[in-house]
């Protein structure tokens, strides 16, 4: 069995420094939202498009530290192409995994490789890069605020 810290770190410098969907934003995106995270200075904006409630294309802009520029990179890769719910989905589970203390009683959804992002639990100040991108596609998917902030 692979030792998820050596998986998490091998992941995450990958992420980092090959960002997927980076600087890549769909040119007819139609949803978008852009969000804060003030104690890391993480800055990202993401762009959407939609189509019959799947995410057909994807892409992000902005700057921050490798967690979560990597969590914004795995997050695009995993739900472009998915539908809209089980984008959401995700971002519930995601956020269950990392703020979530106690045991995750809810049967989680298959997380795959995101699995890695739970590594971050070990480092409370690093919980929020790792969310950041997931809270900014929530509010670009729910389109009603699109600027978001971890605090
Ligand atoms: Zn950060």
């Amino acid at each position: 069995m692979t030792d998820l810290s050596d998986l998490y770190e091998e992941i995450i410098l990958d992420h980092n420094k090959n960002p997927r969907f980076f600087n890549k934003v769909p040119e007819n995106a139609n949803r978008q939202a852009e969000g804060d995270n003030p104690l890391c200075g993480d800055h990202y904006s993401i762009q959407l498009r939609v189509d019959d409630g799947i995410v057909q294309s994807a892409g992000f802009e902005g700057a921050g530290c490798a967690i979560s520029k990597a969590s914004a990179s795995l997050m695009l890769e995993r739900i472009v192409g998915k539908t809209e719910t089980e984008a959401i989905n995700l971002f519930h589970s995601i956020h269950e995994m990392l703020t979530n203390n106690e045991q995750v009683t809810s049967e989680p959804a298959d997380l795959g490789k995101l699995e890695v992002l739970g590594g971050v639990r070990k480092y409370p100040m690093r919980v929020k890069c790792a969310t950041l991108a997931w809270h900014v596609l929530s509010a670009a998917l729910n389109d009603t605020e699109n600027q978001v902030s971890t605090e």
